[in-house]
């Protein structure tokens, strides 16, 4: 790979990733000058660009680089007065990408066989969702169009949605259904568009009764990706094909997506996966364990299925735990089980910290750090901004002046006030409370 060859396939991926706007002031006149003894040399037209480079998306460039040269170490910024304008070349290589998943996962469909319905356990936390699923599956693209399935981290949309498509393989023994990830669609398509098979990427989308997209809060923000899927998602609409979407929020919070794309996701139906009960969690346990034909004591499975309450994927990892402790000692005692919740529980409860809880208030609403923290009235930073209170106080247990003062010197009433709107918020309002359990979520149960 030349030089150029390189840079583009690093600009043809952020570009799809973030605004065209931030494309255009940060990017547009940049190049790789060089690339010796592991260091990456990137000419930038001035100082400003350059110290924001350095700061916001030297993480990024780097990682893309290093997916293309993985001898590549660190990079610097330079200088330039002249910048060279770069060839607009075509990059092969962003093609190669691993993926495990391939072994289990049915090339054409999309879909991963072990996502059914026969291993999916429904209780009130996900009986609405698995209702809409079933009519799909007897009305496919005339009933609920989309179908807008959306909830935290490892509550089951994956699983449903898929389980969906594998039934309707299943009854109608039909293979023109598409899952797809939001993400993959994303760079599927950059890659496309580097190779000059844009043509074919649509045609996957052409002939199909069925499209899965997974996890479209990915799409945020992404303006010209949004418009390609826009399109496709038309198509298939005015040909009563199904579709179905998931999301980690409902589509009226997920920031920075088009209106119109906005507009089409409420057109069908909407609904949400909750967290489950104790019951239910009881059941998914032993659902589990028959898969995997292991016993454990009711002792047992009541104590994992109490103390693990907000994730399925969480329910699932101790299980294994569990079930591997269970094959090295007999007779596993409650006593050990709850040695292994001790152990595991330091590493799962993470300690947050301030700049962690403005990180993720502020990537969720898609909004600057700096702003939330000097004193804007715009009513999108206000709400941010009480989060951000409300987790100080709560997670941090920060004092209100202390809060007051970290956010630009606000009085302490003023933080409050916020502290209260929001924890009675918590309790009258349910998109509140979807954007709180969201934000915990990323703040404790992601690996970021
Ligand atoms: P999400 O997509 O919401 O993050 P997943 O669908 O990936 O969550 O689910 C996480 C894990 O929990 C998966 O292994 C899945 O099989 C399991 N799971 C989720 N919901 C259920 C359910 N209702 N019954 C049985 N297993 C479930
Ligand atoms: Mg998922």
């Amino acid at each position: 790979m030349t030089l150029d060859e390189l840079w583009t396939a690093v600009l043809t991926e952020i570009e799809f990733n973030i605004s065209k706007a931030n494309f255009n002031t940060w990017f547009k006149d940049t190049n790789l000058i060089s690339c010796e003894k592991n260091l990456a040399q990137i000419g930038v037209p001035n100082g400003f660009v350059k110290d924001w480079l350095e700061n916001k998306y030297k993480k990024v460039i780097l990682k893309i680089l290093r997916k293309n040269d993985p001898s590549i170490k660190d990079i610097t910024f330079r200088i330039q007065k002249e910048t060279k304008k770069r060839e607009e070349k075509s990059v092969e290589e962003l093609n190669q990408k691993l993926n495990f998943d391939y072994i289990l996962i049915d090339q054409e469909t999309g879909l991963n066989p072990k996502y059914t319905f026969e291993s999916f356990i429904v209780g009130s936390f996900n009986e609405v969702a698995y209702a809409a699923a079933n009519s799909i599956i007897k009305n496919l693209g005339l009933l609920y169009n989309p179908l807008f399935i959306y909830g935290g981290v490892g509550l089951g949309k994956t699983h449903l949605i898929q389980a969906i498509g594998n039934e309707i393989k299943k009854i109608y023994n039909t293979k023109s259904i598409k899952y797809i990830t939001s993400e993959k669609f994303t760079n599927d398509f950059i890659n496309a568009l580097s190779n000059k098979n844009v043509d074919n990427f649509r045609a996957q989308f052409e002939n199909i009764n069925l499209l899965i997209i997974d996890d479209v809060q990915f799409f945020a923000g992404k303006e010209k990706i949004q418009e390609v899927f826009f399109n496709i998602f038309n198509d298939l609409y005015n040909k009563n094909k199904q579709i179905i979407i998931s999301s980690d929020r409902p589509p009226h919070i997920i920031p920075t997506i088009e209106e119109r794309l906005k507009s089409r996701f409420q057109g069908g139906m909407i609904t949400d996966i909750g967290y489950p009960d104790f019951e239910t969690r009881v059941a998914i346990i032993k659902k589990k364990l028959d898969i995997h034909k292991e016993t454990l004591s009711e002792e047992i499975i009541n104590y994992i299925a109490a103390n693990v309450q907000k994730n399925i994927r969480e329910l699932e990892g101790v299980l294994n735990k569990v079930l591997l402790y269970n094959k090295i000692q007999n007779n596993l005692t409650l006593d050990v089980v709850k040695k292994i919740f001790e152990k595991g529980s330091k590493k799962i409860k993470k300690m947050t910290t301030f700049s962690n809880i403005v990180k993720i208030v502020s990537e969720f609403f898609d909004l600057k750090e700096e702003e939330l923290l000097t004193p804007s009235r715009k009513s999108e930073y206000v709400i941010a901004r009480q989060f951000i209170m409300y987790l100080l106080r709560n997670e941090l247990k920060l004092s209100y002046p202390a809060i007051g003062e970290r956010l630009g010197g606000k009085d302490h009433t003023t933080v409050m006030y916020a502290c209260k709107k929001i924890d009675e918020e918590l309790n009258n309002n349910e998109e509140i409370k979807q954007i709180y359990n969201n934000l915990i979520q990323k703040l404790y149960l992601t690996n970021c």
